[in-house]
């Protein structure tokens, strides 16, 4: 079983921020930003690539209500998932990372010089 289905499970602890019928959110381990919110569907889908348009309907709109519950949702926020070997995903379960509470920085993906790919 995997990470995030066991804190499904509770079988391993985890620092909660909400939760509804289909999805859970829970603080991140490691955060990157003042808040660091991760947004999970309770049933293991392995990525962004697996999930259905039904479940990314009820996702969009408990990650808003995650926003909103943090208080990030009108200074501003971002939502990211990683995809894959190339897209950096260490867990393989769906998840969100819902980063807020300053200003962030928009950076530098990858050590591949874009301009060589144009
Ligand atoms: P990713 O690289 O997109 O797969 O992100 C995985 C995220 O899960 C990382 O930001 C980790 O810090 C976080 N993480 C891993 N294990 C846990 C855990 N038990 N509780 C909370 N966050 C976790």
């Amino acid at each position: 079983m995997c990470i995030f289905c066991k804190i499904v499970n509770n079988e391993i602890p985890s620092n909660p921020v909400m939760e509804n019928d289909n999805f859970i959110a829970f603080h991140d381990l490691n955060p990157k930003a003042p808040v660091h919110v991760l947004v999970i569907p309770k049933v293991h889908v392995e990525s962004f690539n697996d999930v259905s348009a039904e479940m990314m309907a009820g996702m969009t709109t408990f990650i808003q209500d995650v926003a909103e519950h943090v208080g990030i949702k009108a200074s501003g926020y971002r939502v990211i998932t990683n995809v894959g070997e190339n897209g950096g995903q260490e867990v393989k379960h769906l998840h969100f990372h819902v980063l807020g509470g300053a200003r962030l920085k928009w950076g530098h993906f990858s050590d591949a010089d874009p301009k060589d790919f144009l």
